[in-house]
């Protein structure tokens, strides 16, 4: 038996829908922030499936967790696959989880059809991938790819003003797993994330597989506008300095200036905090979040200008400074990989077509460390960070089929 023949389409959907659960909400999707309980209780459940299959399972400093398939050659760099199970407050049951559980389904796949590779074959879920609890996001991956960013990620505060370090030790009081000693991070011979597309593409051109080729470059920045708390019915409009008014004006500005004429600048103001947040105070203080996307590094350069000059010209009489948190780069996945995974779709008999990712992913961070590339399934009319998001089980199990069968050769190079 082949190990796509070996993948069995119910047994990744019921996974789907045990996992769904943990941090389910009412609309059908899942609030399963990073570090929070309901993250542990997805990892407690992974773990379980593992040793159910005799798997190994660890984690690492910054609670990467790993799933073990050994290879035969103990010495040989593992081959790895995944992605995350946090989501975002109001996210799918999909985002990430799918990457995990395909993963996880060429290992049983491999092991149902006992199939023996030289290499390990490794399934890992990346601690943080969503960024909207703590920032930045793709922090497990970026601090596995470059260790000497553990100290500024664990020091990390969500809006509550948790450390991110001490969110860490409680999800690994309620998830105990076998510690990797030493810095996050050990050689890896391939890398090959799963994942729904969250964009329309597949699903209008009536593809089952999209072949990744490269990630657009993404940037975040937050602008902080600081006024004066005054009382909302006695001052007049010359002596308030409202810090919502001016990020108002700041961001309508920079709405504008982000209007490409081919539609591939992204530009999104997705987090507003206004204090004291009473509803008869002028606001005193008006804190932002923009995440702005674009395949080229330079039109991003050129647009962060523009952003600068905008808070810089806008904010009057408040003072205002904008702040750029992250800045990654574009990356262009290995041209084996990629030629791989074309390839073994070809040979499943499953239609498929090249194209970027408008969405960052763990794997740009692993890319800088070994020959990566990603597999992209269909979502239901590109709604993804949606609690609406769905996929059909037969491309979810599509998807993993052509991941065992890459993975499989990957682990016998
Ligand atoms: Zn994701």
């Amino acid at each position: 038996m082949s190990g796509a023949n070996a993948v069995k389409e119910d047994r990744l959907w019921q996974r789907h829908a045990d996992m769904a659960k943990l941090g389910g909400t009412a609309k059908g999707g899942v609030n399963r922030q990073a570090l929070s309980a309901e993250d542990a209780a997805a990892r407690n459940l992974l773990a379980s499936w593992a040793k159910a299959r005799g798997f190994e399972i660890f984690t690492d400093a910054i609670g990467n967790l790993f799933v073990q398939r050994p290879g035969s050659d103990a010495k040989a760099a593992p081959v790895m696959s995944g992605s995350h199970m946090d989501s975002q407050p109001t996210g799918g049951r999909f985002d990430g989880m799918y990457g995990v559980l395909a993963a996880f389904e060429a290992l049983e796949a491999l092991e149902d059809a006992r199939i023996r590779t030289r290499r390990p074959v490794m399934a890992v879920a990346w601690t943080n991938e969503e960024g909207s609890r703590f920032q930045p996001g793709a922090m497990g991956s970026a601090v596995f790819a470059r260790p000497e960013r553990l100290g500024d990620a664990l020091a990390a505060k969500d809006w509550d003003g948790v450390v991110l370090k001490d969110a860490l030790a409680a999800t690994l009081k309620a998830a105990p797993m076998p510690m990797r000693s030493g810095a996050p991070g050990f050689p890896v011979a391939s890398y090959v994330e799963a994942h729904i597309e969250q964009g329309p593409r597949l699903e209008n051109e009536k593809k089952t597989i999209g072949v990744v080729t490269a990630i657009q470059g993404s940037r975040r920045y937050i602008v902080t506008v600081e006024g004066e708390e005054a009382h909302a019915g006695t001052t007049p409009r010359a002596a308030r300095k409202d810090a919502f008014a001016a990020a108002a004006r700041i961001a309508a500005a920079m709405y504008e200036a982000t209007t490409d004429a081919d539609d591939t600048l992204r530009f999104t103001i997705g987090r507003v905090d206004v204090a004291p947040g009473s509803p008869n105070t002028v606001p005193g203080k008006a804190v932002f979040t923009i995440d702005m996307r674009h395949p080229s590094n330079d039109v991003l350069d050129e647009h962060e200008k523009k952003l600068e000059g905008i808070v810089a010209s806008r904010a009057a009489p408040c003072p205002a400074r904008i702040e750029r948190i992250t800045n990654v780069g574009s990356t262009d996945f290995d041209l084996t990989v990629i030629d791989l995974v074309r390839a073994k779709a070809n040979a499943l008999n499953l239609s498929n077509m090249d194209m970027p990712s408008g969405a960052g992913h763990d794997a740009m961070h692993i890319a800088r460390l070994c020959p990566a590339g990603m597999i992209f399934v269909p979502c239901e009319r590109g709604v993804s960070h949606n609690e609406a998001e769905n996929a059909s089980p037969a491309d979810l199990a599509a998807g993993a089929r052509v991941l065992v069968e890459v993975l499989e050769e990957l682990a016998n190079r």
